[in-house]
């Protein structure tokens, strides 16, 4: 398997832009980025691009579903993209040919303005002629990947559990006296032995004073024993991601204040995950979480917001943070609650799990257990 959407699936999402599309009054949308096209067409090469007609639109009757990539993926393409797409393999430029393609039509051409670069955009109003308006509609296909399909929760379950059959041997096999690098090389080949396509992001394993950078990055340094070591990490497992992390103690004589913080971030992350379910935002979410650490005068010490979508990329929508949009959070997000505690120097805790969001809460991916945990 290579993380390809059904033929079905293809089907149905492209209808659903279609129908975006026609509610916005577009006649074509170009998707340029490598994802979207996966999730779409379900082509898992790195070079395409697709037009999806809004069809039924007056302007638009000589457009059709259009798939273009070069030669290199002529097979593959044929393999992967579903018929009701036009394929067309290119020998120059894909954006000229996409252009081309659209011959006589005219109407309004939605591009997102998040991706397709400057230049990329004064060359696109070059080619096309005059009669096509330019359209930015950025976040069409990211609002449709945000709400998963069973097929898609039931990969992001498993790269969820291949992850953890790893971290369970890496902690088996004992982490005090190993270095950082370490134990994160094993943890990621362990992944990959396991069936993962990759890690789904570089791990972190971070100890002691190291673990109070939210984004540290292993070193070739010693794990002692009796502080906190805190490991995030994921696998990317038939095209679709895992997140998870967790703070463990390297010996029972860790500081009263490690153990403090500890239950601290792990309250507010329990908090946090009792509050999710279809209709509050991600702001509100957030603050459920960040009130418990504030509570206990650590407010500064939580810098991050409090999760994130995850799905065919680790960081998606929706967003669980302070800045977040007004948009609610709905039944099949499949989104973080990681709350974190970092004081400068000393310590760091973090505490994530992945979850399904449903209408009356949600379901927790995650298995392992979130009881501060000695291993040696
Ligand atoms: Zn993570
Ligand atoms: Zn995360």
């Amino acid at each position: 398997m290579t993380g390809a959407a059904s033929a079905e699936a293809s089907l149905e999402r492209v209808e659903r832009v279609a129908a975006e599309l026609r509610e916005r009054e577009l006649d074509v949308l170009l998707v340029a980025t490598v994802v979207n096209l996966r999730y779409l067409t379900g082509f898992t090469g790195s070079s395409g691009l697709a037009l999806i007609a809004a069809e039924g639109a007056e302007s638009a009757r000589t457009v059709r579903h259009r798939f273009l990539t070069d030669f290199r993926y002529e097979t593959q393409s044929a393999e992967q993209v579903p018929a009701s797409f036009e394929r067309e393999i290119v020998a120059g430029n894909l954006l000229e040919a996409a252009v081309a393609s659209l011959g006589a039509a005219s109407g309004r051409l939605g591009f997102d303005e998040t991706s397709v670069t400057v230049s990329e955009h004064a060359r696109l109003r070059e080619l096309l002629s005059a009669r096509w308006e330019l359209v930015p509609c950025g976040g069409i296909v990211e609002r449709l990947r945000a709400v998963k399909d069973a097929g898609e929760i039931a990969r992001i379950r498993a790269a969820t559990e291949l992850s953890e059959q790893a971290l369970t041997s890496v902690l088996e096999a004992g982490i005090v006296d190993r270095t950082e690098r370490d134990v994160a090389i094993e943890l990621e080949l362990g992944m990959r032995r396991l069936g993962a396509m990759a890690p789904s992001f570089p791990s972190i394993v971070a100890a002691g004073a190291h673990g109070a950078l939210p984004h540290a990055e292993p070193r070739e340094q010693e794990i002692p024993p009796d502080v906190l070591v805190t490991i995030d990490w994921g696998a990317l497992h038939e095209g679709y991601c895992s997140d998870c992390t967790r703070t463990y103690a390297t010996g029972a004589g860790i500081s009263t204040q490690a153990r403090e913080v500890y239950e601290l971030v792990r309250s507010a992350q329990e908090q946090g995950l009792a509050a999710v379910k279809s209709g509050p935002t991600g702001r509100e979410l957030d603050a459920v979480a960040r009130a418990v650490i504030e509570g206990a005068g650590h407010g500064e010490h939580f810098g991050h917001g409090l999760g994130h979508g995850v799905g065919m990329e680790i960081h998606e929508g929706p967003r669980l943070s302070r800045t977040a949009g007004e948009e609610p959070l709905r039944a099949g997000n499949v989104v973080t609650i990681e709350p974190g505690a970092y004081l400068p120097g000393r310590l760091g805790v973090r505490i994530e799990d992945l979850v399904v969001v449903t209408n009356d809460g949600c379901e927790v991916l995650t298995n392992l257990s979130k009881a501060l945990t000695v291993v040696s």
